[in-house]
Parts: C-alpha cells; sequence; structure tokens
C-alpha cells in the first residue's frame, strides 16, 4: 500500500473509533418529572408520584444551575406530557444527558428502596454514577442499576436513565419521600454523581 493510503485509512479508522466513543463532556442536563396533570402516577391517599417528582426535578435544576450547567426541564409545572414528547425534547438536544424521575408504587406493602433503569450500554455508566451517588446520601435500601425498556430510556439517543426515589406504598418509605430534606438528599446525589460521570467524560474514560 502507497505510505499516503495507507496514512489515510489509518486516519479514517482513527476518526471511527474517537466518533464510537462519547467524545468529551456533555453540554445540557434533560431533567424530566414523570408524570403530571391527569396521570398522577403512582399515589397513596393525597401524596402523588407526580407533585414529588416535580418537586425532586426542581431541586435538581436549581442545584445544577448553580455549578454552572445548563438545563433543561421537560415540564416546570402540574401538566401532561406525552412520552413520544418527552423523548423528543430530550433528543432535541445533541450532546446531552437525560434524567427521568420517579417514585414507585406496588401492591406488595414490604417493597423498598432506590433503583436505576438504562436502556443503552453508553446509558449504564451514568446509571451507576447517579444511582451510587444517591445511595450515600439517603442510606436507602440498594434495588441496584438494572436494564428495562421503559419508553423514555429507548427512545432517547443521548445517555438517559430513569430514577425511582422509593417506593409510595411502604409507609416508612412514604414518610420519608413526603419530605423535603429526603427529597433535597436525592437531588443532591444526583447532582453528584452527574458531577462524577461529567468527570469521567472529560477525562475521556467513558465509551
Ligand atoms: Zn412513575
Amino acid at each position: 500500500m502507497p505510505p499516503l493510503r495507507l496514512i489515510v485509512t489509518l486516519l479514517a479508522s482513527f476518526w471511527c473509533l474517537s466518533s464510537a466513543a462519547l467524545a468529551g463532556p456533555f453540554s445540557t442536563i434533560v431533567i424530566d418529572a414523570g408524570h403530571g396533570g391527569k396521570d398522577v402516577g403512582g399515589n397513596y391517599k393525597k401524596v402523588y408520584e407526580k407533585h414529588l417528582a416535580l418537586d425532586t426535578a426542581m431541586r435538581l435544576e436549581y442545584m445544577l444551575k448553580k455549578k454552572g450547567y445548563r438545563t433543561r426541564m421537560t415540564r416546570k409545572s402540574d401538566v401532561f406530557l406525552s412520552l413520544q414528547k418527552r423523548a423528543s425534547i430530550g433528543n432535541r438536544y445533541r450532546n446531552s444527558i437525560f434524567i427521568s424521575i420517579h417514585y414507585n408504587y406496588t401492591y406488595r406493602k414490604g417493597a423498598a428502596g432506590v433503583e436505576t433503569f438504562y436502556y443503552s450500554k453508553r446509558s449504564k455508566p451514568l446509571a451507576q454514577y447517579v444511582h451510587s451517588a444517591v445511595l450515600s446520601k439517603t442510606r436507602a435500601y440498594d434495588r441496584k442499576v438494572k436494564f428495562a425498556r421503559y419508553y423514555v430510556i429507548r427512545n432517547v439517543r443521548n445517555p438517559s436513565i430513569l430514577f425511582e426515589g422509593g417506593f409510595l406504598s411502604n409507609s416508612r418509605e412514604r414518610r420519608h419521600c413526603r419530605k423535603g430534606y429526603y427529597r433535597q438528599r436525592i437531588a443532591e446525589g444526583m447532582v453528584a454523581g452527574i458531577d462524577r460521570y461529567q468527570a469521567a467524560r472529560r477525562a475521556g474514560r467513558l465509551r
């Protein structure tokens, strides 16, 4: 192979490799407060998932902005938003990450803890960073980072996670989740996780 062609081939393969990696830091954080409006989400008496999710999202947004991050909320008030709309907002910002915030509910009263879902392989590190930082802030039971096929994380092309902050069907956890200081800890954990994830992106440690 003549040297020039060899150089061109090498350059081309290098370009392919580097564009497959997550190149550098992300620039925007899309925060998605689950449910809203007519869709109240999980609820126990007057404790609605949609309200807790929005409150946590606003705490998160406030702290991220203070740290200089660029943010975008999918909803800022108690309005209904389709899953398609949420995903399309997530895809509007090319170099972004997407964090969907929820609280859990199940008929099994004993179920408790925090869990974080991802769909694509490249979203897994974001899930791990956020999940472990929230656990250390809240000391909640660890339901682990898991793969799931939820619509928003399946359809947002950027690294995206769906976070479940605790069970409203569990009386002890519901008591925690209703308190502002507890949701504040969740949001603080998320900020710490996002910071570490961004540092890893900046250092080129993630694929
Ligand atoms: Zn939910």
